[in-house]
């Protein structure tokens, strides 16, 4: 049976699996009955199953033939501390808690593919299925190479996948080079002098010096870092004060950086610090700065995005395949497993429509339609980089 109708076959219950992740999302490291289930799938297809390498994570590994190819490809398993809006049957069954980025489609779709492969092992060599926990912030990825993830299990190329918003089913998109921004989070705590709200002569007010830091840190982007480059920078919270006449001692604010360089982020913290101290100096307070470099860049390897794309041209022609799509100031932390071994991650089309609400929104859902192709790309992928050398 060619492999698209196979995989085809597979639809109804990819997307129970996918439904059933939906339901019950749990935040990062917390992912147990997903890692439970993932690995007792792995299991039950024939994989040898690796448990605990960062916390919830999972590596199931297929051999098939004699070949000494390895290669890797990972989806991530958490999901996001979010109210679900939807009202669907499958809503989120634990309240705070939701899919709102689709890492139960990601998760789905390489659980199928790891069962195609087990069924019809249709290649040479070996794969490692990487299922990583707590991608959004928390440091899986990261977590799981520490613990000796490529020490443990060589691969000599890695893909992931990540679903778009906005881009139709039934289309990739695949970059070479940089493809998504480094990231980090910032706390900055502003110490003052409390005193009466009527009475502001008798303290030195931290929610003015908040404001003004506020507002400074938005010249580093726009004075400091080169014009050519792209940076942002939010100051998310602010926070300060319980009472309507009482100015507080202290003030809070936080925020997010991205960048597409190493050296731009650099420059981005030592703006920080400098302006922070000298804003709240100028106003007889003091002020400090926790600066958290999270992610470096994501960066695909220019060898492995070809082959990439190749085979999502082999799935869906050409002109379903955007080759040079903008760069996305979101940051990803499969970033850190690209900077070990080179690789490639590809987006693929959640839908316009349906799918068209943005991740990381309390109306978002993963777009069911997209497994069967997904499933396909990693399925096709491992056929052809491992392909069986004829007799
Ligand atoms: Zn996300
Ligand atoms: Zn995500």
């Amino acid at each position: 049976m060619p492999t698209a109708d196979r995989i085809a076959l597979m639809h109804a219950e990819l997307t129970a699996w996918r439904r059933d992740l939906h339901a019950h999302p749990e935040l990062g490291f917390e992912e147990t009955r997903t890692s439970d289930l993932v690995a007792a799938k792995l299991a039950a297809f024939g994989c040898a199953v690796h448990r605990g390498l960062g916390k919830t994570g999972v590596v199931g590994t297929l051999r098939a033939g004699s070949g000494s190819r390895v290669i890797g490809l990972r989806a991530d398993m958490d999901a996001l501390p979010i109210e679900e809006a939807g009202g669907s049957e499958h809503r989120s069954r634990h309240q705070g808690k939701m899919h709102a980025c689709g890492h139960d489609g990601h998760t789905t779709m390489l659980l199928g593919a790891a069962r195609y492969l087990a069924e019809t092992r249709n290649f040479d060599g070996t794969v490692h299925f990487i299922f990583q926990p707590a991608e959004e912030g928390l440091g899986g990825a990261r977590a799981m190479v520490d613990e000796g993830l490529f020490e443990k299990f060589p691969c000599e190329a890695i893909f992931g996948m990540h679903n778009r918003p906005g881009l139709p089913i039934g289309q990739f998109a695949v970059r070479s080079g940089p493809m998504m921004a480094a990231g980090a989070f910032f706390d900055i705590n502003v110490a003052g002098k409390g005193a009466h709200g009527a009475r502001p002569e008798a303290g030195i007010d931290p929610v003015m010096v908040a404001a003004h830091i506020a507002i400074a840190l938005q010249t580093i982007v726009s004075r400091n870092a080169p014009p050519v480059e792209t940076a942002v920078l939010s100051v998310t919270q602010i926070h300060g004060g319980d009472a309507y006449n009482v100015i507080p001692q202290t003030a809070q604010l936080a925020g997010t950086v991205r960048a597409f360089s190493r050296n731009v982020m650099a420059l981005i913290e030592t703006s920080m610090r400098r302006i922070v101290k000298g804003v709240a100096e100028g106003f007889g307070a003091t002020a400090e700065v926790d600066f958290r470099f999270l992610f470096p860049p994501t960066v695909n390897d220019a060898r492995e995005a070809e082959f990439a794309a190749g085979i999502c041209t082999g799935l869906v022609g050409t002109q379903n395949v955007e080759r040079n799509p903008p760069l996305l100031m979101g940051s990803e932390d499969f970033s850190l497993m690209l900077e070990k071994v080179p690789g490639c991650y590809i987006n693929i089309g959640n839908g316009v429509g349906e799918g068209g609400c943005e991740v990381h929104n309390p109306g978002y859902d993963f777009n069911d339609a997209a497994l069967p192709l997904g499933v396909s790309f990693f399925a096709r992928l491992v056929e052809t980089r491992l392909a069986k050398l004829a007799a």
